[in-house]
C-alpha cells in the first residue's frame, strides 16, 4: 500500500463545517483522502486537535486522522497557530519514523512552510496546495503577515508539484515566482463535489422561492452586501443563512446554524438561486456545490468564482462588493423562471464534467507518482530548498 502523509494545520477532515475555521479546506482534505483512498492510497492527514470531543487519532474509511496539540485539545485561531509549528513538526518526525510515506502532500500555508523542512529532512516529494493566497487576501483588503508572504513565496517556490484549484491562481503562483520555471510544478486541477449528494435529481425549486447563503462567519462572505441588496428588493423572497452566524432576527430571515452537507443538498436543491457574494474566494466550493445541484449561481465576480460561474450561463456574476448589481441580478432570476431553469440546467451539467472526485484523485495520483519516480525534477535544476533562504523570517 502507497501512503500519502497530508499535513493540514487548521483543516481537520473530520469536523463540523460552517463554524470559523471550518470550510472548503476541510472537505477538501477529506474527499480528496477518500478518492485517493479508492486507488489504494492510505491517506494520513496531521492536523491541529481543535475540538476536545474529538480522540487523538481516529480513522475513517482509508483516510486516518492523527491530531495534534500544545497543552491539550482546544481551538486555536489560525493567526496564532505559528507557534505550534514545532510541535507539529515533532509529531509529523515521530509519524515518519513508523510509517513508510512515499509523498507529503502540504495544505495551506503554514503546513507547506513545515512541508519544506520536512521533505529535506525526509527526502519525500512535497506537493502543495494553498487553499488561500496571502497576495490576493492582501489585495481583497484583508491584513496580511509579512512572515506569511514570504514563506509563501518560498513554498511556491520550492515545492516539487504544487496544486492550483484554477487557472487564475496557477497565473498568480507563475507571478509570484517570477524568472522560476514554476510552470512545469503547477497542475490546474479543480475541487470537487461529492455526486451522490450534490446532483440535480429531484430538484424543484420551493414556492414562495427563497434565497441561499452558505458560508463561515467571516466579513470576507460578503454576507453583508446580500442583507443589504436582499432587503432592496420590493418582493422580499425569504434569505436563508448557513454556518455559525449570528444576526439580529428581521422578517424574512432564517439562520439556520451551520448545516451538514445532507442536509444542505437538501436546500441546493429547493433554493432559487444560491448567492455567493464573497470578496475573496480561491475556488468556491458552495457555488460548486449549488451548481451541481442544479441551482442558479449569483456570484461575485471574484478568484476562482469567476472560473466557476459562467456568466449569462451557468448563472450570473457581479462585481464584488456591489450590491446594486447584485439585487439587479437577483430580479433578473428571479422574474426569469425559464432563465433561472436554464442557468440550473447548464450549471448542473458543467459541475458533473467538471468537479468529480474520482478524476480529481486519479489526476492527483499521477503527480505523486511523477514525483515518486523522479524526485529530483525541480532539485535537479538547482531548486533545492535551504534553510539559510529563511533568514528574512
Ligand atoms: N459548509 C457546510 N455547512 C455549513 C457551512 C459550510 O457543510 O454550515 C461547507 C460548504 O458546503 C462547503 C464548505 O463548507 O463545502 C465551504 O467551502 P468554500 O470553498 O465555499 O469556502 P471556504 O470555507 O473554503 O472559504
Amino acid at each position: 500500500m502507497k501512503r500519502a502523509l497530508f499535513i493540514s494545520d487548521h483543516g481537520d477532515p473530520l469536523s463540523p463545517l460552517g463554524g470559523r475555521q471550518s470550510g472548503g479546506q476541510n472537505v477538501y482534505v477529506r474527499e480528496l483522502g477518500r478518492a485517493l483512498g479508492r486507488l489504494g492510497w492510505q491517506v494520513d492527514v496531521v492536523t491541529h486537535h481543535a475540538d476536545p470531543q474529538t480522540p487523538a487519532c481516529e480513522k475513517k474509511d482509508s483516510l486516518r486522522v492523527f491530531r495534534f496539540s500544545r497543552g491539550g485539545p482546544a481551538f486555536v485561531a489560525k493567526e496564532e497557530m505559528p507557534v505550534l509549528l514545532p510541535h507539529l513538526f515533532h509529531h509529523v518526525l515521530a509519524l515518519a519514523g513508523r510509517y513508510d510515506y512515499k509523498v507529503i502532500h502540504t495544505h495551506y500555508w503554514m503546513s507547506g512552510w513545515l512541508g519544506l523542512y520536512l521533505s529535506n529532512r525526509l527526502g519525500l516529494p512535497l506537493v502543495h496546495t494553498s487553499h488561500s493566497l496571502g497576495v490576493v487576501k492582501e489585495r481583497a483588503g484583508t491584513p496580511v503577515n509579512r512572515e506569511r508572504l514570504e514563506a509563501e513565496r518560498l513554498i511556491l517556490s520550492f515545492a516539487d508539484g504544487i496544486v492550483t484549484t484554477t487557472e487564475q491562481e496557477a497565473g498568480i503562483v507563475g507571478s509570484l515566482v517570477p524568472g522560476d520555471q514554476s510552470g512545469s510544478r503547477v497542475e490546474v486541477i479543480p475541487a470537487g463535489v461529492d455526486a451522490g449528494l450534490f446532483n440535480p435529481r429531484a430538484r424543484e425549486s420551493r414556492r414562495p422561492p427563497f434565497l441561499l447563503f452558505v458560508g463561515r462567519p467571516e466579513k470576507n462572505k460578503g454576507l453583508d452586501v446580500l442583507l443589504r441588496a436582499w432587503r432592496r428588493l420590493a418582493e422580499r423572497p425569504e434569505l436563508y443563512v448557513v454556518g455559525q452566524h449570528r444576526r439580529r432576527p428581521e422578517p424574512g430571515l432564517v439562520c439556520t446554524g451551520p448545516l451538514e452537507h445532507r442536509d444542505l443538498a437538501r436546500l441546493y436543491k429547493t433554493a432559487a438561486v444560491t448567492v455567493v457574494p464573497s470578496f475573496y474566494e480561491s475556488f468556491g466550493l458552495v457555488a460548486a456545490e449549488a451548481m451541481s445541484c442544479g441551482c442558479p449561481v449569483i456570484a461575485s465576480d471574484v478568484g476562482g468564482l469567476g472560473e466557476i460561474v459562467v456568466h449569462g450561463q451557468t448563472g450570473l456574476t457581479f462585481p464584488p462588493g456591489d450590491h446594486g448589481r447584485l439585487r439587479e441580478s437577483l430580479v433578473r432570476v428571479l422574474s426569469d423562471p425559464p432563465l433561472a431553469a436554464r442557468l440550473g440546467t447548464t450549471a448542473a451539467q458543467r459541475a458533473a464534467r467538471r468537479f468529480n472526485w474520482d478524476n480529481i484523485g486519479r489526476q492527483t495520483a499521477a503527480l505523486y507518482e511523477r514525483l515518486i519516480r523522479s524526485p529530483g525534477l525541480y532539485r535537479q535544476r538547482g531548486g533545492s530548498f535551504d534553510a539559510g533562504n529563511c533568514s528574512g523570517l
